[in-house]
């Protein structure tokens, strides 16, 4: 038997698991185009004499014998995705399909010359790779290891994965989280709703003689997942309530509509074309004031705030009263924002929804809305709640196939053991917490709800970036940290 890993300095680990990642650094792999990597991974896994499975997506299923002695003990799934977010500096030649990420080894951290690092996920994979060389060097049970393709772009690699492969398993890690120390226990579902409706158009009354362009803009918008709790204005909101604001003084017609960018993304920026019997100043005086009170209330996450008013010549036509009616009636209705904070960590989101755009033409106009819940059942009441005001508004739904929620399990025997070993390992207890976005832990705990998950990984910063870089001190403590996980399974009677 070599040396047990437990034992080893993190010098030693940390240049091993180096070695396996600067191999798959030297392997183009961006989501879509994982072929070359899965064969070499496949490739790794039969020239260490494990039974290997590459499924029609490319995922790569692998099964460890158990230690001599621990084949009874709990089956346990070590996972990671293969794929990586390749971005590039302005100015640096790269090929995502191509070239080679280009390491830079410091004395702290990994990082790529000119490009995305890909230790979101490469480290967790080399990780893995590591311990598989290394499988006599500790106790552990079976073990199957699972790496996945396109987490970084639909999940496909995930929701394409047999069930088989989670039927008998007990505990899933998942090396794909971004901070040792914080152990990932929960994650949200979510799904994706586009509302419609025709629109009815006429030719604005001639007493309407103000003409405005309404533009919001200045906000900070962000991730709907990560910045939805941190005090973000929707502007899409927003450009209804100054639209309510004007409608106290006067007569409003709306000629044009539109905000925000995606599903995902918290609007930062809308803009309006109304017609009204207000004069200009009035208009912008509105305007002011409702910027005044944005401000009183967010003003110190959303200083930037601006509201800017253009006179502009006579649309040809504005919407039909009733349109209009319904359209700012529905986009008050429908929730955008916290929904739920968890009972337990008041600093954790449960639910949560976004409105993130608008879009009106001729003919229709188009809203896309983001839902998100902790739980399956939060996601199925937005849906529910939605339909109805939807309905109330006469709008159409469209409601895309939810994705599921990885609910937290306070009686997680393998969170108990994490929260466990890294105390022992570390001297302090780590964080544990749920994230408001979707993992791809929620398709493997939909496939075996029995499933006992936890999601970990070192220290990344700046993933999807440039910037991105890995701190290099964090490397071994984590590959002890699964490694004692792996032995403590296979030492306790469950
Ligand atoms: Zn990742």
């Amino acid at each position: 038997m070599s040396e047990k890993i437990l034992n080893r300095a993190a010098e030693k680990i940390l240049d091993g698991v180096l070695e396996e990642f600067s191999k798959l650094a030297a392997i183009p792999r961006p989501s879509k185009h994982e072929e070359q990597v899965s064969d070499f991974l496949k490739k790794f896994f039969e020239e260490h004499g494990l039974e290997v499975v590459q499924d029609e997506f490319k995922n790569i299923i692998a099964e460890a014998d158990a230690s001599p002695g621990k084949e009874n003990f709990p089956l346990t799934i070590l996972q990671a995705h293969m794929d990586m977010v390749c971005v590039a500096e302005d100015d640096y030649a790269f090929e995502p399909t191509k070239d080679a990420i280009k390491l830079i080894r410091g004395e702290k951290f990994l990082e790529a010359e000119g490009t995305s690092l890909g230790a979101d996920d490469g480290i967790g994979v080399a990780e893995i790779l590591y311990l598989v060389k290394n499988l006599d060097a500790f106790e552990h049970g079976r073990l199957r290891i699972i790496f996945t393709v396109e987490e970084e772009q639909g999940m496909s690699g995930a929701i394409g994965l047999d069930e088989k492969f989670f039927a008998d398993a007990n505990f899933l890690i998942n090396c794909d989280s971004e901070k040792f120390g914080e152990i990932v226990a929960g994650s949200a579902g979510c799904v994706q709703i586009i509302f419609c409706r025709e629109l009815h158009y006429v030719r604005p009354d001639t007493k309407l003689g103000t003409n405005m362009e309404i533009k919001i803009g200045g906000l900070r918008g962000g991730h709907s997942g990560g910045e939805i709790s941190s005090g973000r204005i929707n502007a899409i909101k927003l450009a209804v309530k100054i639209m309510r604001a004007i409608t106290k003084h006067g007569k409003i017609r709306l000629s044009s509509f539109s905000g925000g960018q995606a599903f995902n993304a918290i609007p930062d920026s809308a803009s309006f074309v109304i017609a009204t019997d207000l004069k200009p100043d009035n208009v912008q005086n509105i305007c002011e004031q409702v910027e005044r009170r944005m401000k009183n209330v967010y003003g110190t996450t959303e200083p930037e705030i601006k509201i800017e008013t253009k006179i502009i010549s006579r649309p040809d036509k504005v919407l039909h009263a009733k349109d209009y009616e319904l359209l700012t009636n529905f986009i008050e209705l429908i929730h955008s924002g916290v929904y739920l904070m968890s009972p337990e960590n008041p600093a954790q989101v449960l639910a949560s929804a976004n409105l993130g755009m608008i879009r009106m033409d001729d003919q229709i106009v188009e809203l896309k809305l983001l839902a998100r819940g902790n739980a399956d059942e939060l996601v199925e009441e937005f849906i529910e709640g939605f339909e109805q005001a939807a309905k109330l508004c006469a709008f159409e739904s469209k409601i895309f196939e939810p994705s599921p929620a990885w609910l937290f399990n306070p009686n997680s025997r393998l969170l108990k053991i994490a929260k466990e070993i890294f105390a022992e390992q570390n001297g302090h207890a780590p964080e544990v917490s749920t994230v408001h976005m979707g993992l791809e832990t929620g398709y493997f705990v939909k496939k075996n709800p029995a499933l006992e998950i936890i999601s970990i990984g070192t220290t990344n910063e700046n993933i999807h970036s440039t910037n991105e870089r890995l701190h290099l001190e964090t490397v071994a403590p984590h590959v002890k940290f699964i490694v004692g996980m792996l032995e403590e399974i296979s030492a306790t009677k469950f």
